[in-house]
């Protein structure tokens, strides 16, 4: 314990004495600007791949509707099984350029590799490293350099310091805009598919001035367990939320199990704004007089 803290203290994303340093400013669009830990909750929606042009762009203008600030959606798919689908790449980066213009939302996306980050940053305003990676340290030295804001989600296995470690590498590199997500760490539980580790959440601002944000749907693997900690990581201090969002689950090519439906999610945007209220804080939104498009 004692040696874990010596490390840490060393660590430049424990250092939390510099307030002005405290929150990710992430930029995009014509002008856009949020910072992400300034205060407000954001939520970043949309499904866990990019499968279509019908599909993203459905789900972005029903993201955007609810009150989502930033788009989600994987172009290069992890997946654990080389033979499930693997993102449409290069094209799916496009696609989601195409929402982000058409709606004004902020696009999330994952680079799996060093080799794929530099067209993954290029197109995406938040670079999202996954739990598989956290500890890839090519990446996360690539991640250093890439010039935007990272979201960093936490290794299945992972204790806190190692991720907070993982975070070094990526500060380390120059890149102090990394955003930590927790998204459920691999227990003895199997009627979860992780559990949600809450009470990292709410350790984490008192170590460290990175922002934190939570991944209900990752850590649920089912979409009934998805409002409620969704509920419970806004209750314990996340300053965002990362939720999956499909248009049809049932036909989704990845994480259906765990996605929400367009109405439930608007739903739950409507739950997480009044908790947000209850809480002094209010939902991170899009300016307003953004550029309206079709299908
Ligand atoms: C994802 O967000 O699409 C994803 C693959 O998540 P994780 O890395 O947390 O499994
Ligand atoms: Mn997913």
């Amino acid at each position: 314990m004692r040696r874990a803290q010596e490390r840490l203290s060393r660590a430049e994303a424990i250092r939390k004495e510099d307030g002005a340093k405290r929150g990710v400013k992430i930029c995009w669009g014509k002008g856009q600007e949020l910072t992400l830990g300034g205060g407000t909750v954001a939520v970043f929606a949309g499904p866990c791949a990019v499968e279509s042009r019908s599909q993203l762009l459905e789900t972005a203008y029903a993201v955007k509707e609810a009150g989502a600030v930033g788009l989600r959606g994987g172009a290069y798919k992890p997946r654990t099984s080389p033979h499930s689908f693997q993102g449409l790449g290069e094209r799916g980066l496009e696609l989601l350029a195409e929402a982000r213009d058409k709606t004004g939302l902020l696009v999330v996306t994952e680079a799996t590799s060093t080799e794929e980050l530099p067209l993954v940053a290029a197109c995406a305003d938040v670079v999202q490293i996954g739990s598989r990676n956290m500890q890839n340290f090519a990446l996360l030295r690539a991640a250093g350099a890439c010039g935007k804001p990272v979201v960093l989600k936490r290794g299945m296995a992972a204790t806190v310091e190692e991720w907070l470690m993982a975070a070094e590498y990526i500060l380390a590199g120059g890149n102090d805009r990394v955003i930590l997500c927790e998204r459920g760490i691999r227990t003895f539980e199997p009627l979860t598919r992780n559990t949600l580790d809450l009470g990292a959440v709410a350790l984490l601002p008192g170590l460290t001035r990175l922002p934190v944000m939570a991944d209900p749907s990752h850590a649920a693997g089912r979409r009934d367990l998805v409002p409620p900690l969704a509920r419970a990581a806004l209750a314990a201090g996340a300053e965002g939320l990362l939720i999956e969002v499909h248009p049809r689950p049932s036909e989704a090519l990845c994480d259906g199990a765990q996605s929400l439906g367009l109405k439930d999610f608007a739903a739950l945007m409507a739950e997480l704004k009044e908790l947000a209220a209850a809480q002094g804080r209010t939902l991170a939104a899009l300016p307003p007089a953004l550029p309206k498009g079709g299908l």
